[in-house]
């Protein structure tokens, strides 16, 4: 009996410093990609990428079930090729996690458009039929989902709207640019910072599933190299 006790406390705690050690590796990830745009744009080529459409995510229905495709840099160039548009678009998306082999997960919306893209807002229904899916309401479509694709689709929302709200710089009123993995802004003028930071959900009880958003943004030029938006959810 405790021999089994013993052996089945090693195996949890290995377990816990799996956890861990995989927790850290990936925090350590996500941070790097948040800081280096160069190395942002790299896991970009092996990332996957949800769309939106003003906010709305693509999905698709199977049964009574919603999930959220992913497309591949590759395919989301032949996409935006198709309809005309310039693959430049792809550096409005934001980084919204990662796998725990380290494949990088963006989010690029194709209503909205950026102070600094010069392009149109794709019509929605042409791209529903070339994508197979649709574009819906998140609040609709949220206990449809899976916990994961729930709370990874809200933060990803969250945060494009963020960008979306702070395009221009509160000061001076000049266009931010933001980072490649969209985890700050910056206005070249007085080179003041925007952080957006994002608390992610909560499942409370049952099956009930909570939003419990903590906003908060800064303005100060060096202090708090990014903290947010990327909290683990904890379920
Ligand atoms: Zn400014």
């Amino acid at each position: 009996m405790s021999l089994y006790c013993g052996i089945a406390c090693r195996r949890k705690s290995f377990w816990y410093f799996r956890l861990l050690s995989t927790y850290v590796a990936k925090t350590r990830y996500l941070f790097e990609l948040k800081e280096d745009d160069d190395a942002c744009k790299k896991a970009q080529q092996t990332g996957a990428f949800y769309l939106f459409h003003s906010l709305a995510p693509l999905l698709q229905k199977s049964g009574h079930q919603y999930q959220a495709p992913r497309h591949s840099l590759l395919e989301l160039e032949r996409l935006l090729a198709k309809f005309g548009q310039d693959t430049q678009r792809i550096e409005d998306s934001v980084l919204i996690g990662c796998s725990d082999q380290h494949e990088a997960w963006f989010a690029l919306d194709l209503g909205l458009t950026s102070s600094s893209s010069q392009n149109a807002a794709i019509q929605k229904p042409e791209m529903e039929t070339e994508l197979k899916g649709s574009f819906t309401e998140l609040t609709k479509a949220l206990f449809q989902l899976n916990t994961k694709d729930a709370s990874l689709l809200t933060m990803a929302q969250a945060l494009l709207r963020w960008h979306d709200a702070h395009q221009f710089c509160s000061r001076s009123g000049q266009p931010t640019k933001k980072n490649m993995a969209g985890s700050k802004r910056v206005c070249p003028s007085n080179k003041i910072i925007y952080y957006p930071q994002v608390k992610v959900w909560k499942r409370l009880s049952g099956e009930k599933l909570q939003k419990r958003w903590d906003w908060r943004w800064k303005d100060c030029s060096t202090l708090h190299p990014s903290t947010g938006p990327f909290l683990i959810a904890h379920s």
